[in-house]
């Protein structure tokens, strides 16, 4: 089963000529894929360990009977980070997921508005000690043609970012509006805002725009490849504006072909 992969160029020039380049990337092509398969089987292989040693960590932790309440604080620590690593292996089996699947036919239609409500009680979870405020904006009918588990990752990723990076004290809108272009969801924010160099690049993988505020938010950088990824599956787009200072708005546009 050999394919070859080409990759054409057309270069038109003012006096009518045409330059047609043609290029062989099959060996681009296959290194691409194997990257692709060994983050996927690495990724895949560490999960089980890794379930094992988080289980007997927690088991450690609630039979502390307090003789050796010295091992405490480590155990817990370990705990944190075990889970930390938990988290970021979830997040690369799911880019690879999304990266390798074919055009599926698992899409159905998916109420949003009927995930909001859990997704805001989860993000209300993992603001700690910190208040912030999430209000949910004219999203009563809302539903869209796509997968469900996919579609519910995205808008997640963008609520619980905005908690994670904005304040004590902070404010978040979810919104909807849709007309005969498309729909468009946005979650704002009145968090630090993103300086412009930035914005471009936020949607790499691992790219984290201050590793050192971002240490104690526990996230791993591959937050918004998955939401740039699931949006491309349902062929909308990612669109971010922020300002320094004031806070952030991320908008997931649909197409009206996705409306229902
Ligand atoms: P992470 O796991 O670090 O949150 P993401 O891919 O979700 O990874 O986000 C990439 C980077 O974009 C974050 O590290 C953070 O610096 C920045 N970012 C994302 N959302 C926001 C936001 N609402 N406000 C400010 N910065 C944000």
């Amino acid at each position: 089963n050999i394919s070859t992969w080409l990759q054409y160029n057309i270069t038109r020039y003012g006096n009518g000529e045409r330059l047609l380049l043609v290029r062989d990337v099959t060996r681009l092509h296959n290194l691409e894929q194997m990257r692709k398969d060994f983050v996927a089987n690495v990724s895949h292989e560490l999960r089980t360990p890794l379930t094992v040693v988080v289980g007997y960590l927690e088991t450690m932790i609630d039979s502390d009977d307090g003789s050796n309440s010295r091992w405490q604080r480590p155990l817990h620590q370990m705990q944190q980070q075990a889970r930390r690593m938990q988290s970021l292996l979830n997040d690369l089996l799911m880019l690879s997921r999304l990266e390798t699947a074919e055009a599926t036919t698992e899409e159905k239609p998916v109420d949003i508005a009927l995930m909001l409500p859990g997704i805001r009680k989860d993000a209300l979870a993992l603001s700690g000690d910190r208040q912030h405020e999430i209000t949910i904006e004219n999203a009563t009918q809302v539903r869209l043609t796509g997968l469900e588990m996919e579609l519910r990752s995205a808008i997640s990723n963008l609520v619980y970012n905005a908690v994670k990076y904005t304040q004590d004290g902070g404010s978040i809108q979810v919104s909807w509006s849709q007309d005969d272009r498309g729909a468009r969801f946005s979650v704002t924010d009145n968090g630090p805002g993103i300086s412009p160099e930035h914005l471009h690049r936020l949607t790499e993988r691992f790219y984290r725009v201050d590793s050192s505020r971002n240490s104690t938010t526990g996230g791993t950088g591959l937050g918004l490849a998955i939401v740039k990824h699931v949006l491309m599956r349902h062929e909308g787009e990612l669109q971010i504006t922020s300002t320094v200072g004031k806070g952030s708005t991320f908008t997931c546009v649909f197409p009206p072909e996705r409306l229902i």
